[in-house]
């Protein structure tokens, strides 16, 4: 996405590994067994789409999932040519049907708006009968997008087969508890979304893509167990989805299920350097509202990233509560005090040689010592999804 922000590029940088991210891709596409999209919504979860989409195309990812058009767009251009299915998993709004159609991008739809806009359109242009795909989302139990089986699917379809430009291409579901592999609501949904392929296959209508699935569904197996026989019924591929594994990081499923998960490498590491160093005494305080005071002289290094960066304020500390850290010279540098908006303070007092200019890890490796999203999301009491895309865009991200 282009940034409208000033990035200070000085000052930091998130450094995006295309080996790692060609290498999970793989790795996920082996353990799914079937055809994997890659989802890159949310700027591919703040690793930047229009730098990650050519590389898991290179890697042999036939779909790529984007939330918007406009999102679809910027990765069509990305894609320079080279070919790819882009599914737009959020639907189009009044206005976005020209687009969609000139950057050949596959619409999920599930209001019947969905279908007036893209026939609309393509009765204007005079397109030919069937040359509009469309992904049908069922709702089999999020209530969020999505179709419900039954009459309203039924009345779907009807309007769908009286737009003669529309193809329906496919058809998928969103689970809402993959994470959790002994929760009968994965079992209730799939069930559900037999009894709409039931209806689809009753109405005549042969997609040629079944999908459902994520991250947690494909580490624990049960996308692969499940999927196959659903989609043959139909005469149709299985297709599974993949998003924060591609990035390198997996929830951790509930107890019963062994992970068929392959070693995953996180992608993305994000540094910055240390701007301003400083040698305080015992009893200085430290950062907005004095949360921390010194309780002997320390060394104090200056970081020029804060919450607006990303960078979350749940990472502060005070004398009483630990906060989190960053890497430097390979060791762990704990935060000192709050979090401002565009500056962190880190204790250094224990990493010799400390100087201006050295790297400083906020996310990654450095030496044998990570911090990955799961340690950020952690103390900000949020989940790795968030900490992720919650990187901001004055961040500039660089392929590496
Ligand atoms: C985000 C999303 C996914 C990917 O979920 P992960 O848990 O990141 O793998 C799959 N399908 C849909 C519809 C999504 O919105």
């Amino acid at each position: 996405m282009p940034s409208t922000r000033s990035p200070r590029t000085h000052a930091a940088a998130a450094s995006i590994c295309a080996a790692a991210l060609r290498q999970n891709f793989l790795a996920l596409q082996h353990a799914a067994q079937m055809p994997l999209l890659a989802v890159i919504k949310a700027d591919a979860y703040g690793h930047g789409a229009a730098l990650c989409a050519p590389e898991l195309v290179a890697a042999g990812a036939g779909w790529l999932g984007v939330t918007s058009v406009q999102e679809g767009v910027t990765v069509r251009e990305a894609l320079r040519g080279t070919p790819a299915d882009i599914l737009v998993m959020c639907g189009l709004w009044h206005g976005e049907a020209a687009a969609c159609i000139d950057h050949a991008l596959t619409s999920v739809v599930w209001e019947p708006y969905h279908l007036t806009l893209l026939q609309c359109e393509a009765t204007r242009r005079g397109l030919p009968a069937g040359s509009i795909p469309v992904h049908v989302e069922v709702d089999t139990g999020m209530a969020r997008q999505g179709v419900a089986p039954g009459a309203a699917l039924t009345h779907l379809l009807t309007c769908l087969q009286a737009a003669p430009a529309l193809r329906l291409d496919g058809v998928m579901t969103h689970l809402a508890s993959t994470e959790c592999t002994a929760d009968p609501q994965n079992a209730r949904q799939m069930e559900r979304f037999a009894q709409a392929l039931q209806q689809v296959q009753q109405a005549g209508l042969r997609p040629a893509w079944i999908h459902a699935g994520n991250t947690s569904s494909t580490d624990s197996g049960y996308m692969p167990n499940a999927l196959p026989a659903l989609a043959a019924t139909l005469g149709a591929q299985p297709m599974t989805r993949t998003g924060l594994a591609l990035y390198g990081y997996a929830l951790p499923l509930d107890g019963t299920a062994p992970r068929v998960e392959p070693n995953l490498q996180p992608v993305l590491t994000w540094t910055t350097c240390i701007v301003s160093l400083r040698d305080v005494p015992a009893g200085s305080t430290v950062g907005y509202n004095a949360a921390f005071v010194a309780p002997g002289p320390m060394r104090l290094a200056l970081l020029p990233v804060g919450y607006a960066d990303g960078f979350r304020r749940a990472l502060s500390s005070s004398n009483h509560q630990a906060g989190g850290a960053v890497l430097i010279d390979g060791r762990r540098a704990p935060v000192v005090g709050r979090v401002s908006m565009d500056l962190t303070v880190v204790d250094v007092s224990d990493v010799p040689s400390v100087a201006i200019g050295d790297e400083v890890v906020l996310m990654g490796s450095q030496g044998s010592e990570c911090i990955g999203a799961d340690e950020h999301a952690r103390l900000a009491n949020t989940s790795m999804y968030e900490v992720l895309c919650g990187i901001s865009d004055r961040v500039p991200r660089v392929l590496s």
